[in-house]
C-alpha cells in the first residue's frame, strides 16, 4: 500500500524496530535510555498480562519504565533490598513512601534533627491530614518510651545532620517491629558504601539520589528500597501521585551508581582526613565527624558502619561567629560555599543562611547549630590540597 510523505515520516523507524533488536544476535554493553512515554500492544490481552498479573513489559512510563527499574535493580543489589523505586527527587521519595502507609490517626514517631523539609513535611503537613508526630531525640530518649499503639513509623537519619550522630538502627527497628510498625531510614549521608540500614531491620531505605548516589551535582532523584510487598504498596502511590524520575535522569544515575563505591571510599579518606586536621587547629572549636574518638556516635558507627569509612559529612564550630566564617569562605581558593553536598568538590555550607534558614536562633541551638558552625562534604581532590587550603584561610583569619 502506498503512503503519502506525512505518514512515511510518521511509521518509518519507529519502536517497533524493538522487534527488529530482540532478534539480533547482539545487544548494546550499555542499557540505553528508553524516551517513550507509551508502548504498543499488538492485541489487548497483553494489556491485561502487564497491567493486572505482573508479566514483563510497560504500559505507560509513570507505571513502570526500563530506566527507572535499571537504576532502581542497582541501587536495590546495592542496599541488599529484594526491590526498589525512583523519584523526582529525595523529597517525592520520602513524602511518596509516608502517605502510602500512613492513614488519618496514625502516629510516627522520628528524630527531630531531619532534613529541614522532611521535618516541615512530618511536623506540619501530615498533621493536616490527622496524623501526628512525636520528635524524641534518639540519642538521649527511648523510642519504647514514646511508642504508641497507633504508632505506624518511626524516621530516622543514618547520620543525622549536622551533628553527624549516628541513632541505634537496630534498636529501632525492635521497637518498631515489636509494635507492628515500619522503620524507615534516610540513608543519604551514609550510602550502601558506608552502612546497609536495611540489614540492621529497617524496612525502607531512603536516598536523596540529587546526593551521593547522583554524586555530580547535575541530577535531582530520589529512592526508595525495601521488600517486594512494602514497594509494591509504594509503587501504586507513586504512579497516582507521579514524582516519577525521567528516563535520562534514570540513565545518568545508573551510569553515576557505577562509580560509587570509589567515590565513597575516597570521599570517606578525606572526611576523616579534614576532620582529623581541624580536630587539632587552634581556632576551632569542636568537630563533629562519626569517625573521631571524640564522637558520642563512635561506638554505634563502628557497629553499623563495619570498618566501611565514616562518610563525607563532617561539622565544624570556630572560635568565632559569622564574620569569621565569611572571611573563611572568602579566603578558601578550592573550596566554595555551595548550598547542597556529595558532589565531586569539597564544597561547604552554612546552616543558618542554608538548609536551615527558615529557624530561629532557639529552634537552631536546639538542634546544635550555631553562627560559628560550617558543614563540609569532602570530595575527590587529592587530600594535602584540601588541607593547605582550609590550612592557608585559617592562617590569614
Ligand atoms: C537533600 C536531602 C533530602 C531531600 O532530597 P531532594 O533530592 O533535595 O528532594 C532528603 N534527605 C537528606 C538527608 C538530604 O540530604
Amino acid at each position: 500500500m502506498s503512503r503519502g510523505t506525512a505518514t512515511t515520516y510518521m511509521h518509518t523507524g519507529t519502536g517497533e524496530m524493538c522487534y527488529e533488536m530482540n532478534k539480533a544476535l547482539t545487544v548494546p554493553e550499555t542499557f540505553p535510555i528508553y524516551l517513550s512515554s507509551a508502548y504498543i500492544f499488538d492485541s489487548i490481552e497483553p494489556m491485561d498480562k502487564i497491567c493486572d498479573e505482573g508479566a514483563p513489559g510497560y504500559a505507560y512510563f509513570r507505571l513502570g519504565n526500563p530506566n527507572s527499574d535499571a537504576a532502581s535493580r542497582i541501587l536495590a543489589a546495592g542496599d541488599g533490598t529484594e526491590t526498589g523505586l525512583v523519584f523526582s527527587s529525595g523529597m517525592a521519595a520520602i513524602t511518596t513512601s509516608l502517605l502510602a502507609v500512613l492513614r488519618p490517626g496514625d502516629h510516627v514517631l522520628a528524630s527531630p534533627v531531619l532534613y529541614g523539609e522532611t521535618f516541615y513535611f512530618l511536623k506540619h503537613e501530615l498533621s493536616k491530614w490527622g496524623v501526628e508526630t512525636t520528635f524524641i531525640d534518639f540519642d538521649t530518649q527511648k523510642p519504647e518510651d514514646y511508642i504508641k499503639p497507633n504508632t505506624k513509623v518511626i524516621y530516622g537519619e543514618t547520620i543525622a545532620n549536622p551533628l553527624m550522630s549516628v541513632p541505634d538502627l537496630g534498636h529501632l527497628a525492635d521497637v518498631a517491629h515489636d509494635n507492628g510498625a515500619l522503620l524507615f531510614i534516610d540513608n543519604t549521608f551514609a550510602t550502601s558504601i558506608v552502612a546497609k540500614p536495611a540489614k540492621f531491620g529497617a524496612d525502607l531505605v531512603l536516598y536523596s539520589a540529587t546526593k551521593y548516589l547522583g554524586g555530580h551535582d547535575d541530577i535531582v532523584g530520589g529512592a526508595a528500597l525495601g521488600s517486594k510487598k512494602l514497594i509494591d504498596t509504594i509503587r501504586f502511590y507513586l504512579g497516582l501521585y507521579g514524582g516519577n524520575l525521567g528516563a535520562t535522569e534514570s540513565w545518568l544515575l545508573a551510569r553515576s551508581l557505577r562509580t560509587l563505591p570509589l567515590r565513597v571510599q575516597k570521599m570517606s579518606q578525606n572526611g576523616l582526613a579534614l576532620a582529623k586536621f581541624f580536630e587539632h587547629h587552634p581556632k576551632v572549636e569542636k568537630v563533629y565527624y562519626p569517625g573521631l574518638d571524640s564522637s558520642p556516635s563512635k561506638a554505634l558507627a563502628d557497629k553499623q558502619f563495619e570498618g566501611n569509612g565514616y562518610g563525607g559529612m563532617l561539622s565544624v564550630n570556630f572560635k568565632g561567629g559569622m564574620e569569621l566564617i565569611d572571611k573563611l569562605i572568602a579566603n578558601l581558593k578550592l573550596v566554595h560555599f555551595v548550598p547542597t553536598l556529595a558532589g565531586t568538590c569539597t564544597t561547604l555550607t552554612y546552616p543558618p543562611k542554608a538548609s536551615h534558614r527558615d529557624l530561629s536562633a532557639d529552634e537552631l541551638a536546639a538542634i546544635g547549630i550555631t553562627y560559628g558552625q560550617i558543614r563540609l562534604s569532602s570530595g575527590l581532590e587529592d587530600t594535602d590540597d584540601l588541607l593547605n587550603d582550609f590550612d592557608q584561610a585559617l592562617e590569614k583569619l
